[in-house]
């Protein structure tokens, strides 16, 4: 896994995935990518609750290190591309779990806002809603 940014070779990163693979196995491997999608999901809503930011910290204590690791994926799909049966099952945002409870408490929706009647409202959760949410966009992009 790498430590610093480098051009890493292709051959190198590929060693490295089936390095973790076999590490970690295949369910842990899925179970690991489930929850940093949660935790990306709520994160660049800015929801993340300090819980579910402790676990995702324990479970990734360097920051850099996880970042360097998502680039070197993302460019190893790019090249290598995915199969069929590995992009119906990631393609989905129905994949994502939250380590540690959602927000959402599996509601679907997070009440955010002040304590005061008329002050707070409710907004989709991007974790457990993420296909309505995807939905909603690509309507707002198609000019519905
Ligand atoms: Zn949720």
């Amino acid at each position: 896994m790498p430590n610093q940014k480098r051009n890493h070779t292709t051959a190198q990163v590929r060693a490295w995935i089936a390095q973790g693979v076999q590490r970690l196995g295949v369910d842990e491997m899925r179970l690991r990518a489930a929850r940093l999608l949660g935790w990306q999901l709520l994160n660049a809503s800015n929801l993340v609750p300090t819980r579910v930011q402790a676990r995702h910290e324990q479970r990734f204590p360097k920051a850099r290190r996880l970042l360097l690791a998502n680039q070197a994926a993302s460019g190893s799909i790019a090249l290598d591309g995915m199969t069929d049966a590995a992009r119906q099952r990631n393609g989905v945002a129905a994949v994502a779990q939250v380590d540690g409870g959602c927000p959402c408490r599996g509601t679907g929706g997070i009440t955010l806002g002040g304590a005061e009647p008329g002050e707070s409202y409710e907004r989709l959760c991007p974790v457990h809603r993420a296909a309505e949410i995807l939905a909603h966009h690509r309507a707002r992009r198609a000019g519905a």
